[in-house]
């Protein structure tokens, strides 16, 4: 079974994130990371083409400056190999481009499941996934609990707001999961190594047949217009028990309707 797994490069969030004055996007230079989100992706990937018997995992990625250092991470955690999409042309993609771009990529690969991660850690729009099923004509199913595959159909235990749903949908498909779907691997010293001579293919927009007018700031049907830093969090009030600090919490959590 063929998989292609989805591979967001993200600023590393140990630093500080930074936003461009000018366009209030996050500044994505210098080395990126595997969002910790695809992690699980990648895993579960793993896990299915294992239980089929083989077959291989492919990464796809859209990243500024033809990046890799997130897409080595998963190679190392035993991924076959990448295609990553890098072009100039390409800043300021809102989310649909990003899916434009993606899609397009993996129309190419035409895998017999495509998993992505429910949002990324970073952009967090929550809708690339779906987007990139819709582009594709693909059947979607989102916030994956378990996966399964069983022959042509992939039976998914998801997450709502209730608790679960059971369904499931003939391949290909395109699942997302959640944080706890699967334990992703630490890559082994031997993955490590065997990932610096993987193939990682590159691709630009002309690569792809798609031209610079459909992606990029120049396609964005979404604009940042303003952003303002976060309020700051007010200091907590202490309670003095004077003997009375009970009644004065309770009547506290009752005028927050907490209780
Ligand atoms: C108006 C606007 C302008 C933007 N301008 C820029 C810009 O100039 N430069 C820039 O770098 N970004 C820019 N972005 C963000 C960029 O387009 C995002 O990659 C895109 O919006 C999707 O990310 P997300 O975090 O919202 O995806 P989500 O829907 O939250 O992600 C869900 C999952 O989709 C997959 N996924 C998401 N993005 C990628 C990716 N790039 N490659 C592989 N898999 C992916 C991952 O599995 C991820 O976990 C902009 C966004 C907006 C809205």
């Amino acid at each position: 079974m063929n998989v292609a797994v989805c591979v967001k490069q993200i600023p590393d969030p140990a630093q500080p994130g930074r936003l461009d004055p000018q366009s209030h996007t996050l500044v994505r230079q210098g080395k990126l990371i595997m969002d910790d989100s695809d992690s699980y992706g990648v895993e579960m990937a793993l896990q299915l083409a294992d239980a089929a018997g083989g077959g291989e995992v492919t990464l796809v990625s859209m990243a500024p400056g033809g990046e890799t250092s997130g897409l080595r991470t998963a190679l190392a955690m035993g991924a076959s190999k990448a295609v990553l999409v890098s072009d100039e042309a390409l800043a300021g993609s809102d989310a649909l481009s990003t899916a434009k771009v993606l899609a397009a990529a993996i129309r190419r690969l035409s895998p017999d499941l495509v998993v992505a991660a429910t949002e990324s850690t970073d952009g967090y729009t929550g809708t690339l996934p779906v987007q990139v099923a819709e582009l594709l004509e693909l059947p979607s199913v989102s916030f994956a609990k378990r996966v399964e595959v069983d022959g042509s159909t992939v039976r998914v235990n998801r997450q709502t707001e209730a608790g679960s749903d059971d369904v499931e949908c003939p391949l290909p498909a395109l699942v997302t999961v959640t944080a706890g779907v699967v334990e992703p691997r630490y890559p082994s010293f031997k993955g490590i190594m065997a990932a610096k001579n993987k193939p990682v293919e590159q691709l630009s927009l002309a690569d792809l047949g798609l031209s610079p007018e459909e992606v990029g700031a120049a396609g964005a049907r979404q604009e940042v217009i303003s952003v303002a830093p976060a309020e700051e969090r007010q200091a907590g009030e202490i309670v003095v028990d004077e003997g009375d600090a009970h009644e004065r919490i309770v009547a506290f959590l009752d005028e927050l309707k907490l209780i």
